[in-house]
């Protein structure tokens, strides 16, 4: 069994909501959620954290982040904005070991 939450997500062995997959990403539902829509959208392959990432995850990151933009459409956030985060390392909050961004939105960011 694999130790790491989002490998098992990812994985479909540990139960989530997810909204949005491809062949390298998937999205799915913050459980507990910071703002009125608050999505996690994380690479399939294990990459533990953002300063774990090389030249080869360039790609898979930068598709991270369009599809942000396209969970934006979806829910209807293109216009009005929304927050898209990577908390990094003890001291940037991260509590998962498996590199995600943060993607809220519904509530104006301070
Ligand atoms: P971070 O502090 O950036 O590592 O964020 C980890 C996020 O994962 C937090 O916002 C948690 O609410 C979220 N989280 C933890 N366990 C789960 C889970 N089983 N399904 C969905 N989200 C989770
Ligand atoms: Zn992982």
């Amino acid at each position: 069994m694999n130790d790491c939450l989002f490998c098992r997500i990812v994985a479909r062995q540990s139960p989530s909501d997810i909204v949005y997959e491809d062949d390298a990403v998937v999205a799915f539902k913050d459980i507990y959620p910071k703002a009125p829509v608050h999505l996690l959208i994380v690479p399939r392959r294990h990459i533990a954290s953002l300063v774990d990432a090389t030249d080869e995850d360039a790609l898979v990151l930068g598709r991270c982040v369009v599809v942000a933009r396209r969970l934006a459409e979806d829910s209807g956030y293109a216009e009005k904005g929304f927050r898209l985060g990577v908390n990094t390392g003890p001291e940037g909050g991260q509590v998962v070991y498996h590199v995600h961004f943060h993607f809220t939105a519904g509530r104006k960011a301070r």
